[in-house]
């Protein structure tokens, strides 16, 4: 118990020293905001006085954003080619930033634009962009796009025929310039000498104008994409320093990219970082229960009433469930999973964007390629595998900027499901831990915790009641569950003493009396009603004094609870333990749903 006294002694310090890195981080980030303010400065100035070659109209001697030579341009192309109306925050920023030569990172969240921030360019500018992609679909959908949008742009990769290989490659130094964009995969510039001399042509004619480096994160081997040919890419800017480079990705830390700039060989690129905050979101966290099914559907049916909506589903037999039990219930819902037909997958995907279906029942695999910007609400019938899945899920509401809502129901089985799910992943269950977080937490704004989780520096004020947490700050209370912590601990020790593994679910079970007769009697049977006694057990492994113990079959994964490292310190009768837990769960959106939980969680009376 000695070692224990000073495990827990070093916990503290460690907490210390987690809290030194994040004042740090946030200086880092004030620090890095303020340079490339003044780098902002000096490339103005500079532009001013110089302007670069890929100019396509005539320079004028305008110093102000917004007002550039090429402004004119973009602006039309914008509007003309793109069909756009207005930009986004920080595109035209890129814009500018890489039409006036400077080397460039662009990070910004899935989905929100970034491929714009060098298709316009490529479009203003003179001779060519090369852009360097990780994926041939991904490739072969912007190709397409930019197809319907009368841009000319080609594809080099390993499947390209012989044929197409060479019209590419003599188009690359035609002055005439037959094409704006050209899309290669890296391993054909880490490959292909032909390739290499070709772009070596076209430089010295000035005819490459950018490059683009997508998906940017996998040069490097501490991001969470590694591919070993992005290390090879250093060769371009070696060999055509003048040409700058634009690297995009969604989600890069700051250490992550300075490891790219090297790989890169780019010097001092301005760094650009969007926000990862949808400002427009709604963030709510609702505890499920029996009745959540037809919170859902008065959810759909009232307030979102003919509005488009996502429900997302753990599974392919829950998606087939819920969706037939929403229609049982008079709502317009259609199942996805990976496990259709690709015509039947085509035929939902296409009548929910037009708007036929009002809601897709889906697992995670429908993602990829859905770009509805009138989705108004993104419901979780289970808990994501962790908050970047999470992030990205539920920002697929609202991406035409208007209100739009995120909800997620919290079950207590679900961890576990998901649990044995990611069991192979390296930090699966960290990640799931740090999701199971973002919902057991009843005080923290959802925004902060994200931001905290993206590497952001969050002010506090950015938020404006757009989540349940800030919307109803004060509801919450701290209570002592030392007691409740030592009769679960108790359920665990009698069953290991009968050399028996208890599920999660069965120690809920044990611990309100609903075991065996024989067990009932060995232990503490809890007057906490099911959710509490969930949310004890679900805090008690976040924390430590439980941990999960895995059991393969050759059909399956159990999970079972066994006492955590910090377990024994609850032997010592000095050590206390609590936690903040919700008082009412007053709904914003339905009364009607909400009224079971209040009941639930009204726990004063019982915990205190
Ligand atoms: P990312 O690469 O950042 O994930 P994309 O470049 O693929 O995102 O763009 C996602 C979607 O956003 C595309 O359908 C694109 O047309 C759309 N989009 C980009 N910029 C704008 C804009 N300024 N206004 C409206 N839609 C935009
Ligand atoms: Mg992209
Ligand atoms: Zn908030």
């Amino acid at each position: 118990v000695a070692s224990l006294a000073e495990l827990d002694s070093v916990e503290a310090e460690l907490e210390l020293v987690e809290l030194q890195i994040s004042e740090l981080l946030e200086k880092q980030a004030q620090l890095t905001r303020r340079k490339n303010a003044l780098l902002e400065q000096v490339e103005e100035t500079c532009n001013a006085a110089q302007p670069s070659s890929s100019l396509s109209s005539p320079s004028s001697s305008s110093k102000l954003s917004g007002d550039f030579p090429w402004s004119k341009d973009v602006d039309e192309h914008l509007k003309e080619s793109f069909r756009l109306c207005k930009f986004r925050p920080l595109q035209l920023r890129a814009i500018n930033l890489t039409l006036s030569g400077r080397d460039l990172f662009l990070v910004m969240p899935t989905g929100r634009g970034k491929s714009l921030c060098y298709q316009l360019p490529a479009v203003c500018s003179k001779g060519f962009t090369l852009v360097i992609s990780p994926l041939v679909s991904l490739m072969e959908d912007q190709i397409m796009s930019l197809k319907s949008i009368n841009v000319s742009a080609v594809m080099l990769n390993a499947s390209s025929s012989k044929e197409h290989a060479k019209t590419v490659m003599a188009g690359m130094t035609d002055a005439k310039c037959p094409f704006k964009l050209v899309y290669v995969t890296p391993e054909k510039i880490a490959k292909s000498k032909l390739l290499m001399s070709r772009l070596e042509k076209a430089y010295k004619a000035n005819l490459m104008s950018r490059i683009a480096v997508d998906e940017v994160h996998c040069c490097s081997q501490w991001g969470h994409d590694f591919r070993p040919d992005y290390k090879l890419l250093g060769i371009l800017k070696r060999q055509f320093p003048k040409v700058p480079l634009v690297g995009l990705t969604a989600t890069a830390t700051s250490s992550v990219l300075k490891d790219c700039e090297k790989i890169l060989c780019v010097s001092q690129p301005v760094t650009l970082t969007a926000s990862f905050n949808r400002t427009n979101l709604y963030y709510e966290v609702r505890i499920k229960n029996d009745t959540s099914l037809n919170d859902i559907a008065s959810l759909i049916k009232n307030k979102y009433k003919d509005q488009s909506g996502i429900v997302y589903v753990f599974s392919q037999k829950d998606a087939e469930l819920v969706s037939s039990e929403l229609q049982k219930m008079e709502v317009v819902a259609y199942p996805y999973h990976a496990n259709m037909d690709p015509e039947s997958k085509s035929r939902i995907h296409r009548k929910w964007t037009t708007n036929k279906i009002q809601v897709v029942v889906a697992t995670v695999a429908f993602g990829m390629g859905i770009d509805k910007p009138d989705v108004r609400f993104v419901i979780h019938h289970t808990i994501s595998k962790s908050i970047e899945n999470y992030y990205q899920e539920s920002g697929r509401a609202g991406r035409d900027d208007r209100p739009a809502d995120c909800i997620l129901y919290f079950g207590f089985a679900d961890i576990f499901r998901i649990s044995t799910m990611v069991v192979m992943e390296n930090v699966g269950q960290k990640k799931l831990l740090q999701m199971v977080d973002y919902c057991q937490n009843v005080d923290r704004c959802r925004r902060s915790v994200m931001a905290v989780h993206f590497d952001e520096v969050w002010d506090g004020e950015e938020c404006c009641q757009m989540c349940d947490n800030c919307h109803h700050k004060k509801d919450y209370t701290t209570i002592d569950i030392t007691k409740h912590a030592r009769q679960v601990l108790q359920i665990l020790e009698m069953a290991a003493s009968m050399d028996e593994k208890m599920t999660p679910l069965k120690v809920v079970e044990s611990w309100m009396g609903k075991g065996p007769s024989k067990v009932r009697k060995m232990i503490q049977t809890t007057t906490l009603s099911r959710l509490q006694a969930e949310a004890v057990i679900v805090h008690l492994l976040q924390q430590g004094y439980l941990r999960e113990d895995f059991s393969f079959t050759p059909y399956t994964t159990y999970f079972y609870l066994k006492p955590g490292r910090k377990a024994p310190l609850l032997k010592n009768q000095t050590h206390t333990l609590s936690m903040k837990i919700r008082t009412a769960q007053t709904s914003s959106s339905s009364s009607s749903s909400s009224s079971s939980e209040v009941k639930n969680l009204s726990l004063n009376s019982i915990l205190l």
